[in-house]
Formats: C-alpha cells, sequence, structure tokens
C-alpha cells in the first residue's frame, strides 16, 4: 500500500491547504488580516535567533562516548570511574572565543573544548580550553578583558590596541600570550587539539580523603596546527573549515579520539608547591605531577539538528558530581555563578530540560514553574519540603568538611611567585617549542603587533616587549627586530 501523504499542520497541529498562496481579495487584491498561516510562518521566523553566546558563539559539536580505562578510584567516588569498562555518553562543543556566530574558524583565539558527560549519577560538565591557562586569574576582570577582544565600540572593528593595551597592562596573561601566539593558537581542526579542564578541581574518595586534580584530554589524532600564513588563507576559502572538517570525518566513520588523563597533588604537596596551585595562569609540571590515564572518549555521532543539539547546549563547570568537587581557584569559582546565569539568560530558567542538557537519571526537586516548562513539572507530586508525601530526602553523601585560616579581604596574591608570570612561559619558549616553533611564534607576534597604532603605539609596544624580555630576551629582541621598534631593556 502507498504511504499516506502527510500533511502541513500550523502549529497548533490544524491540517491546512495553502502554503505558498496568501490569501488576498481577488488575484490581485491586497492580502487579508485573517491569513493566520501567513502570520504564523512569518511570526515564527521573526523570533528563529536566540541570543547568541557572548563568548564562544562560533563553535560545533557531537555525541559520543567515554570509557574507563584505568583503575582511579583511590581518588575518587564517582560512580563512573567505580570500574575499568564503565562507560557514558556524552557531548562536546568546540568553539572558538571572540568571534561572532558567523566568524572564521582558522582566527588567532583559544578554542572552547566544552564536554558533558551523562553519568549514572547526574551530568558532569568539563568546561575547558584547547590551553591548559588563561588571560586572567580573577573573574572581576573577565568582562573587561573579553571587550579587548571583541570590537572596538565606535569603530566596529577588532582593535589591535585595545587587544595589546589590556594584555600588556595585565602581565598574567603572559603565559596564555604565548601558547595563543605559538601554532597552537591556529590550530588545523577540532580533532588535532588537545582539551584542558584548565581549573583546578577536587576529588573525595570512599574514604572522604581530598586531592586536587588537573585534567588533560590528548587528542589521539596527533597535534596539528595551521601556520599563521595557513590559517590566514584557509580563513578566505574556508571560513567554516573546522566544523566541515569534524562533521565530515565522523560521517565518514572516522571517529576522533582522545585520552582523558589527570594529574593530581595532596592537600600538603600544594601548601609546597613553589606557585598557587589555584592560578589559573599556571600548570603543574609534568615532571613533578605525571599524567594519570582514566579513559578514552570517542566522538562518534553529528547531531542530527545543529540548534537542537549544539546551539541549544548548555555546560556549567557548576555541574560536578559526587566524587568530584570543586576547587579555590578564583576564576573557577566565578564561572560557578556566571555560566548557568548565562543560560538562564539565553535559553531561559528551565534550560536543563532541552533534550541535550537532560541527566539521564531522574530529576527530583522541588523546582517547579517558569517561562518553557516542558516536563511534567512534578505533576501532583508535593512542591515543597519536608512534607509527609514523597519520600523524597537528601542524598547522605557530603563532601569532607575543609579547614579554612585566612582574612576576608579582596586579595591579590602579591607574594614573589604568585607573581611570577614569566617562569613558565619562558619554560614554554625555550625548553618545549622547537627551533621552527619559535620561529612561527616571532613572526606571529610581529604580525599581530605590528597594527598597534596611534600616539599610544610606543607605550603598548614598549611594555609588551618588557614582559616578552622578562620571559625570554631572544624572543623580546627578535619581536622588537621584527617590529623595527628601538627597545631598550
Ligand atoms: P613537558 O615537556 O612535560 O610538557 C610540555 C607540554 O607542553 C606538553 O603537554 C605539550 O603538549 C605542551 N606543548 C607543546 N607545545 C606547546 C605549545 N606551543 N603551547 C602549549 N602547550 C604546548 O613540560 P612541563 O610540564 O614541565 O611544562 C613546561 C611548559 O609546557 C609549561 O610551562 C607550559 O607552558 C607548557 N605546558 C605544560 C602543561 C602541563 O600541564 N604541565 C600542559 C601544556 C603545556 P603535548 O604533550 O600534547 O604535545
Amino acid at each position: 500500500m502507498a504511504e499516506k501523504k502527510k500533511k502541513f499542520t500550523t502549529a497548533s497541529g490544524i491540517p491546512y491547504a495553502k502554503h505558498e498562496d496568501s490569501m488576498t481579495v481577488g488575484p490581485r487584491g491586497p492580502v487579508l488580516l485573517q491569513d493566520y498561516v501567513l502570520h504564523e510562518k512569518m511570526a515564527h521566523f521573526n523570533r528563529e535567533r536566540i541570543p547568541e553566546r557572548v563568548v564562544h558563539a562560533k563553535g560545533t559539536g557531537a555525541f559520543g562516548t567515554f570509557r574507563v580505562t584505568h583503575d582511579i578510584a583511590k581518588y575518587t567516588r564517582a560512580k563512573i570511574f567505580s570500574r575499568v569498562g564503565n562507560e557514558c555518553p556524552m557531548f562536546i562543543r568546540f568553539s572558538t572565543v571572540g568571534g561572532e556566530k558567523g566568524s572564521a574558524d582558522t582566527e588567532r583565539d583559544p578554542r572552547g573544548f566544552a564536554m558533558k558527560f551523562y553519568t549514572e549519577d547526574g551530568n558532569w560538565d568539563l568546561v575547558g580550553n584547547n590551553t591548559p591557562v588563561f588571560f586572567i586569574k580573577d573573574p572581576k576582570k573577565f568582562s573587561d578583558f573579553i571587550h579587548t577582544q571583541k570590537r572596538n565600540p565606535k569603530t566596529n572593528l577588532k582593535d589591535p590596541n585595545m587587544f595589546w593595551d589590556f594584555l600588556s597592562l595585565n602581565p598574567e596573561s603572559m603565559h596564555q600570550v604565548m601558547i595563543l601566539f605559538s601554532d597552537r593558537g591556529t590550530p588545523y581542526s577540532y580533532r588535532h587539539m588537545n582539551g584542558y579542564g584548565s581549573h583546578t578541581f577536587s576529588m573525595i574518595n570512599d574514604k572522604d580523603e581530598r586531592i586536587w586534580v588537573k585534567f588533560h584530554v590528548k587528542t589521539r589524532q596527533g597535534i596539528k596546527n595551521f601556520t599563521g600564513p595557513e590559517a590566514d588563507e584557509m580563513r578566505s576559502k574556508d571560513p567554516d573549515w573546522a566544523q566541515r572538517d569534524l562533521v565530515e570525518a565522523i560521517e565518514a566513520g572516522e571517529f576522533p579520539k582522545w585520552d582523558l588523563r589527570i594529574q593530581v597533588m595532596t592537600e600538603e604537596q600544594s601548601r609546597k608547591f613553589r606557585w598557587n596551585p589555584f592560578d589559573l595562569s599556571k600548570v603543574w609540571p609534568h615532571g613533578d605531577y605525571p599524567l594519570i590515564d582514566v579513559g578514552e572518549i570517542e566522538l562518534n555521532k553529528v547531531p542530527e539538528n545543529y540548534f537542537r543539539d549544539v546551539e541549544q547546549a548548555a555546560f556549567a563547570p557548576a555541574h560536578v558530581v559526587d566524587g568530584i568537587g570543586y576547587s579555590f581557584d578564583k576564576m573557577l569559582q566565578g564561572r560557578l555563578l556566571s555560566y548557568p546565569d548565562a543560560h538562564r539568560y539565553r535559553l531561559g530558567v528551565n534550560y536543563e530540560q532541552i533534550p541535550v542538557n537532560r541527566p539521564l537519571n531522574k530529576v527530583q526537586n522541588y523546582e517547579r514553574d517558569g517561562s518553557m516548562r516542558v516536563n511534567e513539572n512534578g505533576g501532583d507530586q508535593p512542591n515543597y519540603y519536608p512534607n509527609s508525601f514523597d519520600g523524597l530526602e537528601p542524598d547522605s553523601r557530603r563532601e569532607p568538611p575543609m579547614k579554612l585560616d585566612s582574612d576576608l579581604a579582596d586579595w591579590y596574591d602579591r607574594n614573589e611567585n604568585d607573581d611570577d608570570h614569566y617562569t613558565q612561559p619562558g619554560n614554554l619558549f625555550r625548553k618545549v617549542m622547537t627551533e621552527q616553533e619559535r620561529k612561527n611564534t616571532i613572526n606571529n607576534f610581529v604580525g599581530h603587533m605590528k597594527d598597534i597604532y596611534g600616539p599610544k603605539r610606543s607605550d603598548i609596544i614598549n611594555r609588551q616587549l618588557g614582559h616578552f624580555y622578562k620571559t625570554d630576551k631572544e624572543l623580546a629582541m627578535s619581536v622588537a627586530k621584527g617590529l623595527d621598534f628601538d627597545f631598550k631593556p
């Protein structure tokens, strides 16, 4: 039997006849107000765009699987890590940071690497980047910083003055600036880069012991980057290159994989660490804190509908499961507040009911109502606690207490080593980069800094070269030479 033809309906399910011809008075007369189908189509279309993310607007995502390959139960009681072989579905969204939704994928920029693990104990979001550090270490600076990476309020252009003025006045950015201007600032594709949880988190085991932890996600495709000129070329050839690369690889059955690894630090080690272990501008050297294998990530499914799953994906570092906890990292603390806040603004207070954000386990609490409440809303069950009816009770698992002994103040860490913004980027430049990578990094700096303009040009360049000099003398002198700038250290 032939398949029954499907009928158009309005959003309220009413089949209708005319999809393309508006209702008019005579074939050439005016359009009637009563053509509801016309109004519904136009009115819905007018509302198709939701606010784009203020950062990480351009992105792509895919579903996949996480599988535990090594036993880390001695560090964490998180159910997902309870046995080797345990698996959970996951979703990852990759993005650039500063550009708008239509911006090019190969811009020099950090890349967002946001992971959602749908575990049996609720959603765990590891909302990372492709770099282990960040430009600032206090969230109060975040909006100022991001403004400088966006457009000039008058010219509406990206502005090298804003960019370098801010960075040169915030030397804590030096480490991230070094990474950004190496070729890792223009990754070849999302498949060929590492991810980092970046912040220090904690893990708690079944003996209630806490350790500090950093998460690393290492690409199995191998690190591959564009050089500056190659990235520029790809920007004009195919602005959506990274999106295309990910979708085409997965559709062709080439599922990208990453290894999840951790570094751990005991409470005692954290007190003796040379730097503040909660400072987002620093890494923990691998030599002292080696990487420990945990599991593997595979992406294997392109979402059927980009808007539904990628545009509406909402990650929050606040989403941790029992056995994983926060730390004193100030940037993490700021993000705990601001990410869910951004989602409530962009997607509404019930954003966690959107399929891509929904946990696998049942949500049970007394939150009710609110805009776009589309689940059962607690049905006829009580909407208050305590009550004599539903038998719901708080989880018995708690984080162990932590002793703090300090004064309340607007602290800025000014002890010697917390102001050391130069040792780690210096090590990266001298010890980790090859000669070719150093050359490319210098060229990338020169190519960007040459566009600093106007009466403050010399001040800004001089200040930034000063930071370079403290990081590595050869770096400073080479960039100065490339800029034809008379730099006197
Ligand atoms: P290691 O030699 O053990 O590790 C160096 C790390 O640097 C590797 O993880 C490597 O990643 C990564 N790397 C290589 N080139 C770049 C680049 N252009 N930008 C960013 N990362 C890069 O040294 P240490 O652990 O002692 O750290 C030395 C320096 O390496 C640090 O000061 C920091 O700048 C950088 N680094 C350190 C990390 C850490 O967690 N310890 C993480 C990332 C960078 P891969 O192995 O994937 O190639």
